[in-house]
């Protein structure tokens, strides 16, 4: 069952993005990635933010990383939340994509034990028949390290 309820928005990829939305319906999570200043970064675009160059490519990284920071919803923000439990809504620091964050949900952890910093690792959550979105959950290894 996905973290949030059936009808909810699904992306709709664009030019820059699909690469990424594609890589996630193959549970790979690919991120931009800049051969001019050799740095990662995100959202998608044809061209680096920091230097300008053209010559980005998109690699694969782990998954990997922490919660940066995160809020809890208690309103529903879509009238398919009418009724859902408080959910989280997470900003993950990857571990291995430079500064890159993503926005996402941890999807085993209550609003009240979230915390910063906490160690999380990818978990494909599939919304619709083929259709995964990048969510988190605790990496409870990780966190015992
Ligand atoms: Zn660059």
């Amino acid at each position: 069952m996905a973290y949030l309820p059936a009808g909810m928005p699904t992306p709709q990829a664009s030019q820059d993005d699909a690469a990424f939305w594609d890589g996630c319906n193959h549970k790979k999570l690919v991120i931009r990635h800049c051969n001019g200043c050799q740095r990662f970064f995100h959202p998608p675009a044809p061209a680096c933010p920091r230097c300008a160059s053209t010559k980005v490519d998109w690699k694969e990284v782990s998954g990997n990383g922490t919660v940066f920071t995160y809020t809890i919803g208690h309103h529903a923000v879509h009238s398919s939340l009418k009724g859902h439990k408080p959910y989280n809504v997470a900003i993950v620091l990857l571990d291995d994509a430079d500064d890159v964050r993503l926005v996402s949900n941890v999807v085993d952890v209550e609003a009240h034990d979230m915390k910063i910093g906490m160690p999380v690792s990818i978990f494909w959550d599939e919304i619709s028949e083929g259709v995964y979105l990048p969510r988190f959950k605790k990496n409870i290894a990780k966190e015992a390290a």
